[in-house]
């Protein structure tokens, strides 16, 4: 049992202070949601897979990559508290404030395939409002095609061999403090923090 505790998943440190969304995403919802609820995922990752020692020190992103490979018991665990960790991780990098409009390759290929930067945030906001109860709103990619999806609870793209670019967190605990139940708020707000750079950095990939 030496040193097994280093192995499992931690909550990674934001790379920001939790007021620096501010006013579009409130300090106090950034702090909860990234010390309860991320923290949360990361523990009930690590207790499901206590039961299955030989995937403990595999990454998030290579379980949910092939969730058949988890046993049966603990596939549904693995599946909502591995993808709440790895949506959540990958979540904070994606926002910034003043990051910049986004320019480039990127651009090019939103406008290829939505008629638009414009466009296309209308269409994410659209699929984002749309999500029924909770989950996410997505800019993924695939054998180098763009698409905005959806999935339910805590799934990831990867599982389905999407990559994501852009993801966008619509469970009431990402936005009911400041914006209660006004979903289309906290999105059009959230636009604004919006890491161009990184999603940019993410499609050159
Ligand atoms: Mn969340």
């Amino acid at each position: 049992m030496l040193l097994l505790l280093g192995m499992s998943h931690t909550l990674p440190k934001l790379p920001y202070a939790y007021d620096a969304l501010e006013p579009f995403i409130d300090a106090r919802t950034m702090e909860i949601h990234h010390t309860k609820h991320h923290q949360v995922y990361v523990d009930k990752l690590n207790a499901a897979l206590e039961t299955a020692p030989s995937l403990k020190d595999k990454p998030a992103e290579e379980l949910l990559c092939d969730l058949s490979a988890v046993p049966e018991s603990i596939r549904t665990a693995v599946r909502n508290h591995g993808g709440g960790h790895l949506n959540h991780s990958l979540f904070w990098t994606l926002m910034k404030k003043d990051s910049g409009k986004p320019s480039g390759t990127l651009v090019e290929a939103l406008t290829t395939t939505f008629g638009g930067l414009q466009k296309f945030q209308d269409e994410f906001s659209k699929a984002a409002i749309g999500v029924f109860g909770s989950g996410w709103a997505w800019l993924t990619v695939k054998e180098g095609k763009l698409a905005i999806t959806q999935t339910p609870n805590q799934d990831s793209p990867i599982s389905t061999g999407a990559t994501p670019l852009l993801a966008l967190d619509v469970w009431e605990h990402a936005y009911y403090l400041k914006y209660q139940q006004k979903r289309a708020d906290y999105i059009s707000a959230w636009w604004n923090v919006v890491n161009w750079q990184e999603v940019q950095r993410r499609y050159e990939q």
